[in-house]
């Protein structure tokens, strides 16, 4: 697949509204939808617009291209599922224009080319900035249907026969051929719904799938977290994913890691962020006071006459950067703590000073 700058196709800014995006989609198809535009590269800049528009206009596929380019997407979905779920009705009921043939169209010359496989699952995972600084490995409880063991997925009974489907006549696949707003003529394939893609149907079915071949089960699955993940990044695990009818290849997994909030630090990127309060007293006359770092803590140096708001770089205490053996930093800022309730004695202390400061203003 080549590189294609979804931004640049439509001619918008990367971080376009989605209103911008979508008028921006209307001006650019109303120009080359191909019932307008006769020209022979309107259907093919016509199908590029509508792609770009598909995907930036939906926010998970947006922040997956945002992330890992195309080849994010192309990891991700088929042909089919960036379409999937786009109003392009919406858009082009007021235009007067059909849009289903054309979508169609899309996926329905792909769709042939395109191995079939079962379901892909997500999963949502939680965890913490500790643990995403660390290499780590999750178990994952999934429930997902897997090839029923007892008839090997034919789902015939153990010793029973099988014969052709009389549907498909044993391909397990059903074409059909269909024009579409006149422009494409497309072949659609689908999955056989008598033998659900099998071929065969069977006499006698298996008692622990109920003639289906497949079956539910809950699994364990381990997953390899690299350190110093990002919120919101999704991990693909192939072949993990609901196994297809028909001993079609399983899908696959997503896991999309999610960040717990942490009590002490904010992220940004590879560094971290955090504030410690001072003194007036440690702020005046500098301090050695105690910082806290991801794992533990650590002396921090406040130098003589420290201003409020002042931040301390520490380097290569931040996250760690994926991929690398380097860390990010970590910002510490100091905040002044006003005392609210004093001792006799500090307060006595600190109507000295204010003597002194006085005395020393007037000379
Ligand atoms: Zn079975
Ligand atoms: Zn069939």
């Amino acid at each position: 697949m080549p590189n294609k700058d979804y931004y640049e196709i439509l001619g918008i800014a990367r971080n376009a509204t989605k209103e911008e995006i979508k008028s921006t989609y209307r001006k650019l198809a109303l120009t080359y939808h191909p019932d307008r535009n006769k020209s022979p590269n309107a259907e093919e800049k016509f199908k590029e617009i509508s792609e770009a528009y598909a995907i930036l206009s939906d926010d998970e596929k947006r922040r997956t291209y945002d992330m890992y380019g195309q080849a994010g997407i192309g990891d991700k979905y088929t042909s089919e599922d960036i379409f999937r779920g786009v109003d392009f009705e919406d858009i082009f009921r007021d235009m007067g224009f059909g849009f289903g043939s054309i979508f169609d169209s899309f996926y329905g010359r792909r769709r042939s080319d395109t191995p079939q496989r079962g379901y892909d699952l997500q999963y949502d995972l939680e965890i913490s900035l500790e643990e995403a600084s660390t290499t780590l490995e999750k178990e994952l409880t999934i429930s997902r249907v897997e090839e029923c063991k007892r008839c090997d997925g034919s789902g015939a009974k153990p010793g029973s026969k099988t014969k052709d489907c009389p549907l498909c006549h044993g391909s397990g696949q059903i074409r059909r051929q269909q024009s579409a707003g006149g422009f494409f003529t497309i072949t659609q394939v689908t999955t056989c719904e008598r033998c659900n893609g099998r071929g065969e149907i069977v006499e006698v079915p298996c008692e622990e799938c109920d003639g289906s071949g497949q079956i539910r089960r809950s699994r364990k699955i381990t997953v390899n977290i690299p350190r110093g993940i990002d919120d919101g990044s999704t991990l693909r695990l192939r072949g993990e994913g609901d196994t297809g009818p028909g001993r079609i290849p399983p899908g696959d997994l997503y896991v999309t890691v999610h960040i717990r909030p942490h009590a002490i630090f904010e992220r940004r990127h590879e560094n971290l962020l955090c504030e410690i309060p001072i003194s007036f007293t440690q702020a005046s006359l500098g301090a050695k006071v105690s910082a806290p770092f991801l794992d533990g803590t650590m002396e921090l140096k406040i130098p003589p006459g420290t201003k409020p708001g002042t931040i301390f770089k520490i380097r290569g205490k931040g996250m760690p950067r994926i991929n690398s053996r380097s860390r990010g930093d970590e910002y510490v800022k100091v905040n002044l703590t006003v005392p609210t309730e004093l001792t006799k004695r500090q307060k006595e202390l600190l109507i000295e000073l204010e003597k002194e400061r006085l005395k020393d203003s007037k000379s």
